[in-house]
């Protein structure tokens, strides 16, 4: 057992410990995840599960590929893709006005009888990213196949994210079907360059946001991608799924450090050649990380975790508030949670002399940082300066700050809260930090609530074959996603 698994076990035990002889009766009573109320006005909603499969399966077939470099983007799959969404959403496109905005961006816009009222957006990108060459024959079946096999949907974009964009085309189209009327705006939003041009203020997305902005749209909320329902089962402490909420995105900036010296033979070497310099400064820098700290969207993901485990485990659960010290330090020590805590540090790359008998006249470093909401590119600067003194040029090469937080008491986060709790009895719904980028955060000029929620039901195993082998989707997964979509926007609309 190496030293980290045996402190992060120590620690746990001194949970335990802490936690034994405090508030057992609270952890009875009052700490525990609140029942459903079922709301009597919400009858089940009807999912067309067989045509969402086919559609699906149509729509990964179009490998809509996009690149920064337009000029080797192969528009023709883009237009065959809009073809196919003419084709099998004809409500949509005879009810809804649609706009091209951008290259090939869609904007489709549902009126209400209230324009006075800040309308809903459902935003989905409608791009993929390529298969690595030499690996489409690793695939179990070939990426863009769509293939129905196995209890799922296969290819590329099954997870990212034609089954979101195609469980909200299916939800709007059903709705319209169904002669629902909405008493608030709806536009349906899809960006076409999410995954090479999310930063960039040309990207679809950023343009779709300029659109609102110059018209006077100010929009009540909006929902992207970004988390999902996990299922976490732990033998006699947890089975439930976990819906995390995405409420914020890390930012990210890379700064290059360098040193110089006179360089020279390497038979004769100073004590410290600059890249021996370079090296003590990268030294501090991992020695000196930010400070972790047990944020309030972690904390309470693990109140909301804590309240739904069983009745011995609660009884350590419900003293978080003692133990936050404790759990943070725990946290701090496991990379993939500590990565939530703080604004991380990674020195990615390095150089020195261009051979191995010369000595370097300059040493470079390049160091990648992920920011956490509140904190700034400048603010990284001020560290590494601080962190690494004197003798060490620092240079900031490319970033983006943090994403705002958007609230967790808003009407919106509360129906995607009422939504899952009311379709699934075992979710446990969370706010939480989004790690990657997402188109979501270009429209905070126009909106103040912006939740990233995927509402499909998979495993981690899952989640990782997004942008790699074998991207599938269980079919199982399906009809819920678009049961959410549709009771979102009835919830949302209604008045
Ligand atoms: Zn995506």
């Amino acid at each position: 057992m190496n030293k980290k698994v045996k402190n992060v076990l120590k620690g746990v035990g001194a949970l335990a410990a802490a936690g034994v002889g405090v508030s057992m009766a609270r952890a009875a009573t009052t700490y525990k995840a609140k029942p459903i109320v079922a709301d009597a006005s919400l009858e089940p909603e009807k999912v067309d599960v067989e045509r969402f499969i086919q559609h699906l399966s149509k729509a990964i077939q179009i490998p809509t590929i996009a690149n920064r470099d337009e000029s080797l983007v192969d528009w023709s799959k883009f237009d065959e893709f809009h073809e196919f969404l003419k084709e099998s959403y004809p409500l949509m496109h005879e009810k809804l006005d649609v706009k091209m905005i951008a290259t090939r961006s869609l904007m489709y816009h549902w009126k209400s009888s209230h324009p006075e009222k800040d309308p809903i957006c459902l935003l989905a990108h409608q791009d993929v990213v390529p298969v690595t060459p030499g690996t489409e024959g690793d695939w179990k079946y070939p990426p863009f196949s769509g293939a129905v096999e196995e209890g799922f949907v296969w290819g590329r974009g099954a997870i990212d994210m034609k089954n979101h964009l195609i469980g909200v085309m299916e939800a709007v189209e059903t709705l319209l079907e169904e002669g629902y009327e909405p008493e608030r705006d709806i536009y349906v939003c899809l960006g076409h360059n999410e995954e090479v041009m999310a930063e960039d203020k040309t990207c679809g997305a950023a343009c779709m946001n300029d659109y609102f902005r110059d018209n006077g749209i100010h929009l009540d909320c909006l929902i992207d991608e970004g988390g999902a329902i996990l299922g976490v089962k732990v033998d006699k402490v947890i089975d439930g799924h976990l819906a995390g909420i995405g409420i914020a995105e890390k930012g990210h900036v890379d700064f290059e450090l360098s040193v110089d010296a006179k360089g020279g033979h390497s038979s004769q070497p100073p004590k410290h050649s600059a890249l021996g310099k370079l090296a003590k400064a990268i030294c501090k820098l991992e020695n000196n990380q930010f400070k972790a700290e047990l944020t309030p969207q972690l904390y309470s993901l693990f109140n909301e975790i804590g309240k739904n485990t069983t009745y011995p485990v609660r009884c350590v659960a419900s003293n978080l508030p003692i133990l936050k010290p404790l759990v943070t330090k725990i946290c701090s020590s496991i990379p993939p949670v500590a990565s939530m805590m703080r604004t991380t540090t990674a020195v990615t790359m390095s150089q020195g002399s261009p051979a191995p008998n010369v000595l370097p006249q300059k040493a470079t470093a390049v160091v990648n940082f992920r920011i956490m909401p509140g904190q700034t590119v400048e603010d990284v600067e001020a560290h590494i300066r601080k962190v690494v003194g004197k003798g060490v040029d620092v240079k900031l090469l490319a970033g983006k700050n943090p994403s705002k937080i958007s609230p967790t008491d808003s009407r919106a986060f509360k129906v995607i809260e009422q939504t899952c709790k009311s379709m699934d009895p075992q979710a446990i719904v969370a706010p939480y930090l989004v790690m990657g980028g997402t188109d979501a955060r270009q429209f905070e000029d126009v909106c103040d609530n912006i939740y990233r929620y995927s509402p499909f039901l998979v495993d981690l195993g899952l989640v990782l074959t997004a942008h790699a082998t074998d991207e599938r989707i269980p079919v199982a997964s399906l009809e819920n996603g678009v049961a959410f979509f549709k009771r979102y926007i009835r919830l949302l609309t209604k008045d």
